[in-house]
């Protein structure tokens, strides 16, 4: 037996004194990790970094310190924000006076817990909006990168808001009714339905959703065609189409990727990409991709995904029988007596606080999952550079690097920390093509 805790330590105020600590201590160490890279790349500003010379001028080397300063800049404000909310939510009350007022308008049943997820999400998307505006506005354009018009803007911003209640709203009511109905083991239920649900959304995105914000025509230049099939077939890879999308309608950063799987699988270039690279750099860039494919990558991601939730929703599970987890996280949960007027379910408040409170304890695992992410595009530059050429794959890098402006010159520690692609030192240095001008 452990010993009895003092007496004014119970569950409830353990709980809101771990919570309370992680979640200052992850903004500290955020707001740390980001003033490290602002001075970091700060210092570097003045000179282009020796194993870039007359591959990047100095104009370049600047607009990417200062792009990079300037978002990082910005973090620091939105993860004060963030932190704030989460806490307003919370432990300041904010859920629990959202619950008691559809309470008091609602009663309680379905529809009441439907409505505070759905009012949860719209205040917290509204909360969103200025920062968002902001990036796109000012910061974006400021460098140059925005493309979207307002009047774009408010449109994907209507779009998505009734795209997400169409398909939020079903999801969030079956989640709802399995907690209720499915007895002890509903979190493994539930579980079951959101991976499946995850799966239909992936085969569904690509041919239904992504249609609706973009353009997507099949590729057309004939010799890029043949050299992209070419490469697939040597690959032993086997896709739907080879597809164009209109990414500069938004933005000029430029993309490739992958999408969709089984039958539905596709291969999607943004026309910024196909402008700013050459036919041999494109060719490189999907090797890379096919990379991913190779060493099972997208694979492993989608099935760490599913261990990682069967785990959180078993922990949802545990926690949500709990009354420390409400009170503990600034809620008073509902009382529960079938029968009774005025009893109601705290199923939609368990999700809420979950989905609250979970990011404050993961936010020490990103370490982690970048240095795996790291891993796995060493992994698939290595498999790019025996596919096609590497000498491609550099410049198509570097390129990319410069068109972007990702800073050349990241701190250490916060690359470390953050990224899910290697800094362009070690990526390129890996190489065997040396860089040549
Ligand atoms: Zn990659």
């Amino acid at each position: 037996m452990p010993p009895s805790p003092a007496p004014l330590l119970t569950p409830s105020t353990l709980t809101t004194l771990v919570f309370a600590t992680l979640l200052l201590a992850g903004l500290a160490l955020r707001l740390w990790l980001a003033s490290r890279q602002i001075r970091h790349v700060a210092r570097h500003r003045g000179a282009v970094p020796a194993a870039f010379a007359g591959r990047i001028t100095l104009a370049a080397h600047q607009k990417a310190a200062d792009y990079t300063i300037a978002k990082a800049r910005f973090g620091l404000l939105e993860m004060a924000l963030a932190t704030a909310v989460v806490l307003g939510w919370t432990l300041l009350g904010g859920l629990d006076a959202l619950n008691q007022a559809l309470l008091a308008w609602l009663g309680g049943g379905m529809v009441q817990q439907l409505a505070l997820l759905a009012a949860f999400a719209l205040v917290s998307g509204a909360i969103d909006l200025p920062a968002q505006l902001y990036q796109t506005f000012r910061l974006e354009q400021r460098f140059g990168f925005n493309q979207m018009t307002p009047r774009l803007w408010l449109a994907d911003l209507l779009k998505s808001t009734l795209l997400g209640a169409v398909i939020g709203l079903p999801i969030a009511a079956l989640m709802l009714w399995l907690m209720g109905a499915a007895g002890r083991l509903w979190w493994l239920w539930a579980w079951g339905a959101w991976m499946g649900f995850n799966l239909l959304l992936m085969v569904v995105f690509p041919v239904f959703i992504a249609p609706l914000f973009n353009k997507f025509q099949p590729l057309e230049d004939e010799s890029l065609k043949a050299r992209v099939t070419a490469l697939m077939q040597r690959c032993g890879f086997a896709a739907k189409g080879l597809f164009v999308m209109d990414g500069s309608r938004r933005s000029a950063h430029a993309n490739a990727y992958f999408t969709g799987f089984g039958a539905a699988k596709r291969v999607v270039f943004y026309d910024t990409l196909l402008k700013q690279l050459a036919p041999g750099e494109v060719e490189a860039v999907l090797a890379h991709e096919l990379g991913h494919f190779r060493h099972k990558h997208i694979a492993r991601r989608l099935a760490g995904m599913f261990a990682i939730s069967l785990a959180g929703f078993a922990l949802l599970g545990w926690l949500s029988a709990r009354g420390w987890f409400y009170t503990g996280l600034g809620v008073q949960p509902n009382l529960m007596l079938p029968g009774v007027p005025g009893s109601a379910p705290n199923d939609g408040l368990a999700l809420l606080l979950f989905l609250l409170a979970a990011p404050v304890f993961t936010v020490f695992l990103t370490p982690l999952l970048a240095r795996i992410s790291r891993r796995h595009e060493f992994q698939a530059d290595a498999y790019a550079v025996a596919q096609a050429s590497g000498a491609d794959l550099a410049s198509a890098l570097l390129k990319l690097y410069q068109d972007n402006a990702s800073t050349l010159t990241p701190d250490p520690v916060y690359a470390r920390f953050y990224y899910s692609h290697p800094p362009a030192t070690e990526r390129l240095a890996r190489l065997p093509v040396a860089m040549q001008p």
